[in-house]
């Protein structure tokens, strides 16, 4: 309980925890944090919170907050002086690229931190270390979607605004477990179910939208290209194809739709039915219910990206929403609600190997120029290699070609696939910098860590998954001499001898971000006073702009694309030796690798431990109950974890929340990638189960 007379400011700002973006007002009482409260009467969540946003802030005060640098002495962390700590990184980055060049350096950034941190992140990747060797957690989770978005229609993130979850018709939900992972957006989606929208899941695992579902499908894992495949083809069977869409707004018009059409033939129910477990009753029923309904949208998750074919599963449900013109309109589109507070923005701002801030190629001549310009470095000094993406970063440090890596709020000995191999890969680091709000496993091979600040503690802003930039306010100081991200790159930059201009505040660094990202340009802190504006806005007269496509897409002739895709068997199948396939994933009451929500009472209340789902007949024949204890192994690693057992898996599949350290699922995962994303196959895993005495 806490006596409102005593609060001494209320200070309104953004969620730390998930994409929804869901705008807060915490309570301050001495120094101290005591409450959050949704903030009413403005999007995206009007006054509702989920248990994380509600509850979620105690780790900000936690006794175990970083509050000094720590510099690796005799295999030891030991505290240090700022001065000592930002010496030595700037000598022993500075020796690596002498030596070794600017590529063999590389930079984790955060969709944890503000987009201000993260702009002048990808600033001082690219104009100090001389590289574009800087990705971040959005190639481990969205990577194939954004990938197969920007091919198909030209942008990756959401078309359409978080509230038309209410008042679409219909809502495919695919490979996302909406409840659990963006909890503010399903109650939209709960509140259209009792209007009558249709809902369709598409998940191998039950989550809690299946009790308001239409209807359930659940494939087999890894076969979503065939169900989708199915899907339009009974589409086209029917004659429920938008023909004057196709010939208006997709490339080709009705010569691509043929080529399509060609494709999908021999998907038939029966044939679809066969490849995915789904009966074809159910495949033919979920396709009219999207093709026949006035306006429609999906929602896809982790489910469908983090697979080796995770780009073409994108496709092909792209590919259905094209033939039958379910986007470029209101309340018809496609939205991957994004996992991490700032995942969007992260991107946006250009934290990624390919890309400037706003989408831009780094091959772009004309743009690096206007780049160069604005922020005063020689056009030269500015690389127009892409870069390697987060698991190729860690693969190349294994190879030794990655001598220094740093790190910024990202925990990949958690959060990496097949983390044997990531574990070796770091221990090759000549150097290894990691800035972050508390130790971490990764931590654990750091030469130098920082103490930063969290979101609390900091000025900026976030972008959230239906692209609205919203305004993150500092409530807090930060404990002991922790820093802001972004101070303490600005001064690694002054001490590596390419020094940054003297930002006064946060406003300023964005006022420069606006400059070189077309899609913001129109934005500013002043504008975002009162509430959030959504990207594309060019102007600072523009209003921002709630539902992409409705005059043309994003690609160079206007037009979206069709791409045929083939259903392929997963490079990796249960067999013998490896009879499961392991599922993985987030649940309500956990955050990501757990260093904040872990950190919460109220959360770990709910739920601590690690557990892996078992199907009752599976059980039965392992001899197994629940609560019991069971070996998992793969051929990259193997752990220990409890038994629960439900029916919310398939026969042959099992699934495991990744949060916890104590039982690490990505000890099990693969790092083999999708050709087209570089996104590792978090989903499938072959793997076996041996009952602990
Ligand atoms: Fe925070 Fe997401 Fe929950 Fe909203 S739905 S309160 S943004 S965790």
């Amino acid at each position: 309980t806490i006596n409102l007379e005593k609060v001494e400011k209320r200070v309104r700002t953004t969620c730390p925890y998930c994409g929804v973006g869901c705008q807060i007002e915490l309570l301050v009482q001495d120094g101290k944090i005591v409450r959050s409260n949704g903030v009413e009467g403005v999007l995206p969540n009007d006054g509702r919170l989920c248990v994380k946003g509600r509850f979620g802030y105690e780790f900000v005060h936690s006794p175990e907050r970083l509050t000094k640098p720590l510099i690796r002495k005799n295999g030891e962390l030991v505290e240090a002086t700022w001065d000592e700590a930002l010496t030595l990184i700037a000598t022993k980055f500075s020796e690596l690229k002498e030596k070794y060049g600017p590529d063999s350096l590389a930079g984790y950034a955060s969709a944890k931190c503000t987009n201000e941190d993260n702009y002048i992140f990808q600033k001082f990747i690219r104009t100090v270390f001389g590289t574009n060797n800087i990705d971040y957690c959005t190639r481990l989770c969205h990577a194939s979607t954004v990938t197969a978005m920007l091919k198909s229609i030209g942008d990756g993130a959401g078309s359409n605004s978080i509230e038309d979850f209410e008042t679409t018709d219909c809502l495919i939900v695919t490979g996302n477990n909406i409840i659990e992972t963006h909890p503010i957006t399903a109650t939209y989606v709960k509140r259209g179910a009792a209007k009558g929208m249709k809902i369709i899941v598409i998940d191998p695992k039950w989550t809690p939208l299946v009790a308001y579902a239409t209807i359930w499908l659940q494939p087999r894992l890894g076969t979503d290209v065939a169900l989708l495949n199915g899907m339009v083809r009974e589409i086209i069977a029917n004659n429920w194809v938008d023909h004057s869409f196709i010939e208006s707004r997709v490339e080709g018009g009705m010569q691509a739709f043929l080529e399509l059409k060609e494709l999908v033939e021999k998907y038939t129910p029966e044939v679809t039915e066969k490849i995915t477990g789904v009966p074809a009753q159910k495949i033919k029923d979920a396709a009219r219910i999207y093709a026949t309904a006035k306006t429609a949208m999906v929602a896809t998750g982790m489910g469908m990206s983090q697979q080796v074919t995770g780009t073409h599963n994108v496709f092909s449900l792209l590919n259905m929403i094209l033939v039958t013109g379910k986007i470029g309109k209101e309340r018809c589109g496609i939205d991957p609600p994004r996992g991490q507070n700032n995942v969007q923005g992260a991107t946006d701002v250009g934290c990624h190997p390919a890309m400037y801030p706003g989408y831009i190629p780094v091959s772009d001549v004309e743009n690096r120029r206007k780049v160069a310009q604005v922020w005063g470095v020689p056009f030269e000094r500015l690389s127009d290699r892409p870069g390697l993406t987060t698991v190729e970063i860690i693969q190349a440090a294994y190879h030794g070609k990655i001598k220094g890596l740093y790190i910024m709020g990202e925990n990949p000995m958690i959060s990496d696939p097949n983390l044997n191999h990531t574990e070796e890969a770091l221990q090759k680091l000549d150097f290894l910098v990691v800035q972050d709000i508390f130790h971490t496993e990764t931590t654990r091979f750091a030469h130098v860590v920082l103490p930063a600040s969290s979101w609390a503690e900091k000025n900026g802003t976030f972008v959230n998954s239906d692209r609205r930039v919203l305004r993150v306010r500092k409530a807090v100081d930060c404990p002991g001499d922790a820093r802001e991200d972004w101070r303490i790159i600005h001064e690694l930059a002054a001490r590596m001898g390419k020094p940054m201009p003297n930002y006064r505040n946060e406003a300023e660094i964005f006022d420069e971000l606006a400059m070189v990202t077309p899609i913001i340009a129109g934005i500013s802190h002043a504008r975002l006073e009162e509430h959030g504006i959504q990207w594309p806005c060019p102007t600072p007269e523009h209003p921002g702009t709630s539902t992409l496509y409705t005059d043309r897409f994003n690609t160079p002739t206007g037009k979206a694309k069709l791409f045929p895709v083939e259903h392929v068997d997963q490079t990796e199948r249960a067999t013998p030796e490896y009879p499961f396939i392991l599922n993985s994933g987030r649940i309500l009451y956990h955050y990501h690798t757990g260093t904040m929500s872990r950190r919460n009472k109220t959360l770990t209340n709910f739920t601590n431990h690690p557990y892996v789902i078992i199907h009752p007949n599976d059980a039965s024949k392992l001899g197994v109950k629940t609560g019991e204890r069971v070996r998992i192994t793969s051929s990259r690693g193997t752990l220990e974890t409890q038994v629960h057992i439900a029916d919310e898996v398939l026969e042959g599949e099992l699934f495991m929340p990744w949060h916890y350290t104590e039982a690490q699922v990505n000890r099990l995962t693969r790092d083999e990638l999708d050709p087209y994303s570089r996104i590792a196959p978090f989903k499938i895993s072959a793997v076996k189960v041996e009952v602990l005495s």
